[in-house]
């Protein structure tokens, strides 16, 4: 009886995601996402059918942890695991390699229709370097990652991979549970319409400021930019892994003097300090972006909400 009613309580905590799979889950698919905006896509596709498992919760960033032994027994029950690859969850390669259990592992980042940027390093960039279109940038990709300057993980953040992504995650629960396969082809099919709306919507914000020059906290929002004609021009980290040099703030500083950045983005897990040294003396304006959700909490609806939140944000920094 008891447990009866920890489980219900269990099932209506709305935004929870799951630290474990219910024992004697029956038939139901077991599947893992690694971070919150390809959990909430995942989400999505399995809605009405089964709650896929989170592994980095709550207000951590993908870039600094540490897999807990709660996530390895995730891990390890799986039948399915989605991550976007190794530049983002870093923490998750060797885990992933070592895995004795049964789980098929799906690299996002290797996903038809998903298009790759080449990471950009060095955190101060260039106006406008997307003039060589998609099949430019795609070149910049393969040769990037064949001289191991490697891909930027952040996929998430162009619509247009998000549908692909939805699109990969169908097909491959299908094929796990063929059962439901219609159900989760369904799912996605109208995850993909909200996500055009989403991305009609985020457009009619964001046109208004696409030659604002800002500056961001980290190597994040390539995508975003490409996708919708931003005009970023460094980010104040180079490694999200470990805090700038003075050294580096000066050249920030330097950056957005030289550029007449309008604004620089802070992130809610990274300090805002930071950010006041790096604005110092300047007219910028300061904002903050949360690229990985770590304040939204987890569900089907985090997707939408962590790209409004962006397209909203740089709007009204960037437009005052
Ligand atoms: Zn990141």
């Amino acid at each position: 009886m008891l447990q009866g009613i920890g489980a219900l309580a269990g099932t209506m905590v709305l935004g929870a995601a799951r630290r474990a799979f219910a024992a004697g889950s029956g038939g139901a698919i077991r599947a893992v996402a690694s971070i919150k905006p390809i959990h909430s896509l995942l989400a999505g596709v399995m809605a009405g059918i089964g709650e896929p498992a989170l592994l980095v919760q709550g207000h951590a960033s993908p870039h600094s942890y540490s897999l807990k032994p709660s996530d390895a027994a995730l891990l390890e029950e799986a039948d399915l695991v989605f991550w976007v690859g190794e530049p983002v969850e870093t923490f998750l390669e060797r885990p992933l390699q070592a895995l004795s259990g049964r789980a098929e592992v799906i690299e996002l980042l290797e996903t038809d229709g998903v298009s790759l940027l080449a990471s950009r390093g060095g955190g101060l960039w260039e106006p406008h370097r997307h003039e060589g279109g998609a099949e430019a940038e795609a070149d910049e990709a393969v040769e990037a990652e064949a001289h191991g300057h490697g891909l930027d993980g952040h996929i998430w953040l162009d619509p247009a991979n998000a549908k692909a992504i939805v699109a990969r995650m169908a097909g491959a629960l299908a094929l796990q549970d063929p059962a439901h396969a219609s159900r989760y082809s369904d799912n996605a099919a109208a995850l993909r319409a909200r996500i055009d709306a989403l991305d009609r919507e985020m457009a009619t914000w964001l046109a208004p400021v696409r030659d604002k020059p800002f500056i961001v906290f980290h190597d994040a929002y390539q995508y975003l930019e490409a996708h919708f004609g931003l005009n970023a021009m460094g980010s104040i980290t180079v490694n999200p892994e470990q805090p700038p040099s003075a050294e580096r703030l000066a050249q920030i500083q330097a950056k957005i003097a030289g550029t007449g950045a309008v604004c620089v983005f802070a992130e809610p897990q990274f300090s805002e300090a930071l950010v006041r040294t790096a604005t110092e003396g300047s007219t910028a304006r300061s904002g903050t972006l949360d690229p990985e959700a770590t304040d939204i909490p987890p569900g089907p609806d985090l997707y939408f909400v962590l790209m409004r939140n962006l397209a909203r944000s740089l709007a009204t920094c960037l437009m005052k």
